[in-house]
């Protein structure tokens, strides 16, 4: 955002107001060791929020829309691009997405299935096929993977991303989260100290599109994560994956969403909690 050829309202104000209003496509560093989606703009974050990525050791896989993954950083870790990549990196994902990686990657190049232990090795990654619902431990984070709703795409997970007293929900590409989804929340009673939401359509739009989630949807998202005692008292709330319908000014869709108890993330935010 803005989207590079379209001239709508939103679009244009933001190219003129620039700052917080140029968004990159969504991913979230945990830690230094622990990114949720290897998009497109994930290198030129790194540089221009100076968070390195050369100590990731966990890269969690959301699903493989190509704003989510993209296949030329994995093929970077190969030889012929003489780099000297350590650590060794797990790659965590459903089933479906793994699958979609490995066709991707395929298409793209001849480094071999990621499936096969020679390709891992080469391109050092591991990989982990998360099944939804059930809890994880990746190195001392414990994880969980919840199904999305993003229209008819299958495999498509959230995460709440736990380690120590401290847990994280993140929660993008997709429209409202089942019942089952919150049964799984409420049985597993974790605090999240964040929650992040998709805000893909803003302000004015009708509630409960199929692949994604509207303003409307995430103010009655996070109260319920509220009244579910699902969040901590200290906890806040961001929308993230932002996009030009119903988008306002950055300050002033904030001030909007903190009317309506959350807030809008911006590029290079960054948040810590207290130990
Ligand atoms: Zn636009
Ligand atoms: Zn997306
Ligand atoms: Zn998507």
């Amino acid at each position: 955002m803005p989207i590079p050829f379209c001239v709508c309202q939103a679009c244009s104000d933001a190219r003129q107001a620039a700052g917080k209003n140029l968004r990159k496509r969504s991913s979230i560093a945990i830690n230094d060791d622990l990114l949720v989606d290897i998009g497109p703009d994930v290198a030129t974050a790194s540089f221009v929020h100076g968070v390195s990525l050369t100590d990731i050791r966990f890269c969690l896989l959301t699903h493989a829309h190509a704003d989510h993954f993209d296949p030329e950083f994995l093929m970077s870790r190969h030889e012929e691009y003489a780099t000297i990549v350590a650590p060794e990196m797990l790659i965590a994902g459903s089933s479906d997405a793994l699958r979609s990686i490995d066709e991707i990657l395929g298409n793209r190049c001849e480094y071999g299935s990621v499936f096969a232990q020679d390709t891992q090795r080469t391109l050092k990654i591991h990989l982990l096929t998360v099944e939804p619902f059930k809890t994880q431990a990746i190195g001392d984070y414990r994880l969980t993977g919840y199904p999305a709703s993003h229209g008819p795409e299958k495999g498509c997970l959230l995460y709440a991303i736990e380690q120590g007293q401290h847990a994280v929900f993140y929660g993008t590409d997709t429209s409202v989260l089942s019942e089952q989804v919150w049964e799984h929340l409420l049985l597993a009673g974790t605090q999240f100290d964040l929650l992040v939401l998709d805000h893909t359509y803003g302000v004015g739009f009708d509630a409960s599109p199929p692949d994604h989630l509207a303003s409307v949807d995430v103010i009655g998202h996070v109260a319920r994560f509220r009244r579910s005692g699902l969040l901590t008292d200290n906890a806040t709330a961001y929308a993230t994956h932002i996009s030009h319908e119903g988008c306002l000014e950055h300050d002033e869709l904030d001030q909007y969403a903190a009317a309506h108890g959350y807030r809008i993330a911006f590029d290079g935010l960054s948040l810590s909690f207290d130990a």
